[in-house]
């Protein structure tokens, strides 16, 4: 499974990888110059385009520390120029849009746009806001971005010639569709587990994984397919399921560790840190004038802290031996350098942040996919822990607890353990003894008579619903659990004649067993103590033996009435 899993994420990488190399030629309406300006309120375009000196033209130096950013796209002169029809952004929280067409005489026509009504592309991080009324007659598209939140939408700003905007090429789509599949995948592997590995890490791995797919789902615009959120709404939605994933991701790591193998200090600092991401995410979605200029910073070094968190818990496991951290380390390096390069981008201007939204959905694919692997490979060596201390359990058990002859367990054994096993639902009990076993012995000697104790405890040999016992001599015990008890008892005591003739050949007649049965209602909630009910049982043998042995007596109870007994 592990290997499958293997080869359908390198198939994956290599597709997606060659679908991204494809798409590079997708591209906006050209324009001769974009330029950038910063400006106050209160400052009115045609004064800020008076001054030449304030704009700068090379794509860089983009702030957030004024109210509102100017930006200006000066069209080619040419006359067989793209008409651009709409604006394209990076998804990304603002007051409002100004969009002004200014045409050579310098006659501007403004319109503005507020976060409820742009429109989200489903084909990528991006809006798009509608620039009617462009001809050969314009020369430039004007932009005010009053009080925007986040770089991104600054930057990665560009005319479209499509009124609708266009999005990502189709192979990009199908393969960011593939990607947030992927994330799926986790997602069923660890419901499925939690049922049998009821572990910490598996919840936090869920959480994580959860708000990964609502953030690829943003990330990718994919959400759009379904709503077309308001952009505030988005924004804080999207804040806070990367934070969510950050702290989620901070505590999987410290429960996936192996418990002796990470310095408990670091586990600690670590399980402090991961609710305070938590809290960065929310504050810095608070829509306040006052936040604004630091929640894309805060933001970005929170999760700064989280990447360094991580690899100095990962190096301290590693040096103490862990096997999990194994595949965190190869699991996460790919998207915490990704997120490093992303926050470098943040300070360093010249870098774009957006360039990395595939290799940073490729590398949250890859990350869920290792650690989902991961996860199988602790539940198997979980499993094989948990199985060795039974076996240990159950040959310690033995040396003290069983039979010498017969290897069952012993009637001491079954005194202490009744109440947990009628409990786990054995309910039926069936008191057996061998008619006219005296004879055996006198006949064959005391060795014959042991040879037929051990065929009979082989005949009534334990399985998954059943647990055999020799109360003492010649008298053994069934306790039975699921469906048709009664039956299965029965069919073990019949066995028991033709298993001694098996096994203890030369004896000159057929060995019999009578047996004493009380089945319980399996429904009801009734506890009953074990020597009461081995007391009926053995009345019913004793009525058994009466009418002539080789019989059996049985008894339902139901609720708190017993029926009549009946013989078999
Ligand atoms: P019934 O049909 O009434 O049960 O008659 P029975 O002969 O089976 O019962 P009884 O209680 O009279 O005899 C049981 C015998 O089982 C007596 C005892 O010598 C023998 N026995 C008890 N423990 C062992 C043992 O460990 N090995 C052998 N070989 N015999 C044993
Ligand atoms: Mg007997
Ligand atoms: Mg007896």
């Amino acid at each position: 499974m592990i290997r499958g899993l293997g080869h359908f994420l390198a198939f994956v990488l290599l597709w997606t990888l060659g679908c991204a190399a494809a798409t590079a030629q997708a591209g906006p309406v050209p324009v001769a110059r974009v330029c950038h300006a910063e400006a106050e309120m209160r400052e009115a375009w045609q004064d800020v385009a008076a001054q030449a000196g304030r704009w700068r033209c090379d794509g860089l130096g983009w702030t957030l520390a004024t109210q509102s950013v100017l930006i200006r796209f000066d069209l080619p002169d040419t006359s067989d120029r793209l008409l651009p029809q709409s604006l394209i952004t990076h998804t990304g929280n603002f007051e409002r849009i100004d969009v002004g067409v200014i045409d050579r005489q310098g006659r501007a026509r403004w319109a503005s746009h507020w976060p409820g009504d742009v429109r989200h592309l489903a084909t990528g991080p991006y809006m798009a806001i509608p620039v009617p009324g462009v001809t050969a007659e314009t020369a430039q598209i004007a932009v005010r971005v009053v009080r925007p939140w986040g770089k991104t939408s600054l930057s990665e700003m560009r005319l479209d010639p499509l009124a609708e905007g266009g999005g990502w090429p189709l192979k990009l789509i199908v393969a960011m569709a593939a990607i947030c599949g992927m994330l799926l995948v986790p997602l069923l592997i660890n419901t499925a587990f939690y049922s049998v590995l009821p572990e910490r890490y598996v919840i936090w791995h869920l959480v994580m994984v959860s708000a990964m797919l609502l953030q690829a789902a943003f990330a990718t615009g994919f959400a759009h397919l379904l709503f077309q959120p308001e952009m505030e709404w988005e924004w804080q939605a999207s804040n806070i399921a990367f934070s969510t994933m950050a702290g989620a991701g901070l505590l999987f790591a410290i429960h996936f560790i192996e418990g002796d193998r990470l310095d408990p200090r670091l586990r600690k600092l670590a399980a402090r840190l991961a609710p305070l991401m938590w809290l960065v995410g929310v504050l810095a979605s608070i829509p306040l004038e006052a936040v604004r200029p630091c929640s894309s910073l805060a933001m970005h070094l929170s999760v700064g802290v989280a990447i360094v968190m991580l690899v100095v818990a990962m190096t301290d496991a590693h040096h103490r031996g862990s096997r999990a951290v194994r595949f965190l380390i190869i699991g996460w390096t790919p998207l915490m350098a990704i997120g490093a390069w992303r926050i470098l981008a943040h300070f360093v201007p010249t870098l774009h942040p957006t360039e990395a939204i595939l290799p940073y959905q490729l590398s949250l694919a890859f990350e869920v996919l290792v650690t989902a692997l991961g996860i199988v490979s602790r539940f198997v060596e979980v499993r094989q822990e948990r199985d060795e201390a039974t076996a240990r359990a159950l040959e310690l058990e033995g040396v003290a607890d069983r039979d010498p002859l017969t290897g069952l367990r012993n009637r001491r054994t079954i005194e202490v353990r009744f109440d947990e096993l009628f409990r786990r639902g054995f309910r039926t009990m069936a008191v057996l003894d061998l008619d006219h076993f005296k004879v055996v012995n006198d006949t064959h000697g005391h060795a014959t008579g042991d040879m037929v104790l051990c065929a009979v405890a082989h005949a009534l040999a334990d399985d998954r619903d059943t647990r055999a016992i020799r109360m003492g001599g010649e008298e053994f015990l069934l306790l039975l659990r699921g469906h048709d008890t009664a039956a299965r008892a029965e069919r073990c005591r019949r066995a028991i004649s033709a298993r001694i003739t098996t096994e203890v050949p030369g004896l000159e007649r057929i060995v019999t067993a009578s047996m004493g049965l009380v089945e319980h209602d399996t429904r009801g909630n009734l506890q009953i103590d074990f020597a009461s009910l081995y007391a009926r049982c053995d009345q019913l043998l004793y009525e058994a033996k009466r009418l002539g042995r080789n019989r059996t007596m049985r008894e339902k109870v139901t609720g708190f009435q017993s029926a009549l007994a009946e013989a078999v």
